[in-house]
């Protein structure tokens, strides 16, 4: 009898992890990350069906069309074009991301700043030895920045000094992630992550309805710690951080976040933002934003904007958050 019992008590077991097998094996529930270099960044998709994975690679595809697009650094970019005539007709694409960059620059006194690509050239973060730019060669450059010279008139651009160069690297992946998820959707695709270097959108849930968990990194260099975790439906997850593109020089943090007074990086205790909200574009113009502009006056533009919300970690541990953050299912 006692032989009996365990004999079923065993074949219970073998059935379960039978099942247990068969279930992971199968697409559905297994989890698939497609995974590019594009954008300057390395790009993920994650999406949780086997059906999906195509429409997963259509995506990464798509992000050297945009690159085509939005690329200060590629010559034959549109940005470059504009770039080098002065402004001219813009696509919708390029329309959208300056409309909303014109907006944010304008609700943030002009600390967002797309005028500042002649300033950011100077700074070569992937240089064997990185140093700072020659203050001189700062002021020649910020000499022809500054938003006053950008104008917009539905699809027209007009940069008013002969060298001012346009930056779109504040704004430019928030828009994609937004049409990457659009692209993904028409495809029928009903759960997904897009990460674009840290640019998070989710697409609904997970498959088993939960929300999607997403990390706030502990801003330091390669941290794996989590200084915060979202839970995320339908929603975007954008940060601005000093570690993540640096050198340190004499003792001191060189970022890529400047400050549109000086043409320096920004320098105010601030060591990362991060903003969440239904609209990637949004989220990325304001992550950069508040981070020039300081936690008090960040946290100050972020209130205004409804459904956006943020959180501000300093270097000194210290953080603020704006009052609806972390509600995001
Ligand atoms: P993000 O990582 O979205 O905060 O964008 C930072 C990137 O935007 C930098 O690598 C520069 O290309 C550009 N940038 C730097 N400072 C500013 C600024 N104050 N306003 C707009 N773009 C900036
Ligand atoms: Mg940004």
């Amino acid at each position: 009898m006692l032989q009996k019992q365990k004999i079923v008590y065993c074949m219970t077991i073998f059935f379960a992890v039978l099942i247990l097998f068969t279930g992971c094996g199968r697409s559905d529930t297994a989890a698939r990350t497609e995974t590019a270099f594009a954008l300057d960044t390395v790009v993920r998709i994650t999406v949780y069906s086997e059906k999906d994975v195509p429409a997963a690679q259509r995506a990464l595809a798509r992000c050297q069309d945009y690159e085509a697009v939005f690329s200060r650094t590629r010559p034959d970019s549109e940005l470059s074009a504009l770039n080098a005539a002065r402004g001219g007709t813009v696509s919708a694409e390029l329309r959208a991301v300056l409309e909303c960059a014109l907006d944010i620059s304008a609700r943030s006194g002009g600390a967002l700043d797309i005028t500042l690509g002649g300033v950011s050239t100077l700074y070569d973060f992937t240089a064997e030895t990185p140093a700072p730019p020659a203050a001189e060669d700062v002021a020649a450059a910020m000499a022809h920045s500054g938003m006053d010279g950008v104008e917009l008139a539905g699809s027209t651009l007009t940069l008013r000094d002969e060298h001012t160069v346009l930056d779109l690297g504040a704004v430019a992946k928030g828009y994609i992630a937004d049409r990457l998820a659009d692209g993904l959707r028409a495809d029928g695709v009903e759960h997904a992550i897009i990460n674009l270097g840290g640019n998070v959108l989710c697409i609904g849930s997970r498959p088993d309805g939960s929300p999607f968990r997403v990390g706030v990194q502990v801003p330091e260099p390669g941290s794996t710690e989590n200084a915060a975790e979202l839970s995320v439906r339908d929603g975007s997850v954008v940060t601005s951080g000093n570690y993540q593109r640096f050198f340190d020089y004499d003792g001191v943090r060189w970022h890529h976040i400047l400050d549109p007074e000086t043409g320096f990086p920004v320098q105010n205790g601030l060591a990362s933002v991060t903003v969440t909200g239904p609209e990637s574009l949004r989220c990325d113009a304001l992550s950069t934003a508040c981070f020039v502009l300081g936690a008090e006056e960040g946290l100050a533009l972020i209130e205004t904007m409804e459904g956006y919300e943020a959180l501000f970690l300093c270097s000194d541990g210290s953080a603020y958050r704006s009052t609806g953050f972390g509600a995001m299912e």
